[in-house]
């Protein structure tokens, strides 16, 4: 029953598209209503959150995230904000919306680390991630509504499409899934290679969020972006090709020099 809802819902109202890397992805809502989204969870956050004013770590942050966004095709632009918190943590959100926080700055403690983080953050964006999660979820949520209602029962699950209420700080909040963070490591890894980041920095930069999620304070950006115990062999396994991209990109002058 659920299964033949929610196959006659995913025929009416889905779009079945690619991800960069070539996943089928399932997106119900447009590119428009995504950023909608970010721009209202970034609005919110901003207000809760408090903005570091420091000019100093605000140039660096600004000066590494305009030389990743430097190598996106398009025109779309992106804002970057620096929070204080002992967090060590960062998010994008759909919209071009990019928040780090201070806390993170201890971790990623280079340059072409926090690049790394950026360019990952970048990469869910670009892969439609966020769009994804909001979707499944909804799916989720039409199907079970779509039975209950078949079942006579009612006020149980949230009405079908209960607005995007459920996507506010979504990207924020929620875990990325495992093949999801494999593509944003490697859409991420090139991204930052290209810009003229030593890529290498990547695999170091996630060796050391293991090391501190052993420790006794688990890096926050683990929560949302869990690290499967393949993560540091898959992106080791990029690091040739990301290196072509890198010396190519330095040839070319591409190399960010944003200082701390
Ligand atoms: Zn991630």
């Amino acid at each position: 029953m659920r299964a033949i809802l929610l196959a006659l819902i995913v025929g009416s109202l889905v779009a079945c598209t690619q991800s960069p890397t070539g996943r089928s992805q399932v997106l119900l809502f447009s590119e428009n209503d995504m950023q909608r989204l970010g721009e209202q969870s970034f609005a919110q956050i901003k207000e809760q959150e408090n903005i570091s004013n420091d000019r100093e770590l605000n140039r660096y942050v600004q000066c590494i995230t305009d030389s990743l966004v430097a190598e996106l095709s398009g025109t779309s632009q992106w804002e970057v904000v620096l929070f204080n918190s002992d967090q060590a943590n960062a998010f994008a959100l759909p919209g071009g919306k990019v928040g780090v926080y201070t806390g993170l700055l201890k971790i990623a403690d280079t340059q072409d680390q926090l690049a790394a983080v950026i360019g990952h953050e970048i990469a869910h964006v670009l892969a439609r991630h966020s769009n994804e999660r909001v979707s499944r979820t909804q799916l989720t949520n039409i199907g079970l509504s779509a039975a209950d209602a078949a079942l006579g029962q009612s006020g149980v699950r949230q009405p079908a499409m209960a607005a995007l209420g459920l996507g506010v700080q979504v990207g924020y909040l929620l875990p990325y899934g495992r093949e999801q963070e494999a593509e944003a490591d490697r859409l991420g890894l090139q991204l930052m290679a290209q810009a003229g980041f030593d890529p290498q920095q990547a695999v170091t930069l996630w060796r050391d969020m293991a090391a501190a999620e052993a420790g006794n304070q688990p890096p926050e950006l683990l929560s949302t972006h869990p690290s499967h115990g393949t993560r540091i062999q898959g992106l080791s396994a990029l690091v040739p090709d990301a290196n072509n991209l890198y010396m190519q990109a330095r040839a070319q002058g591409r190399r960010p020099a944003c200082g701390r």
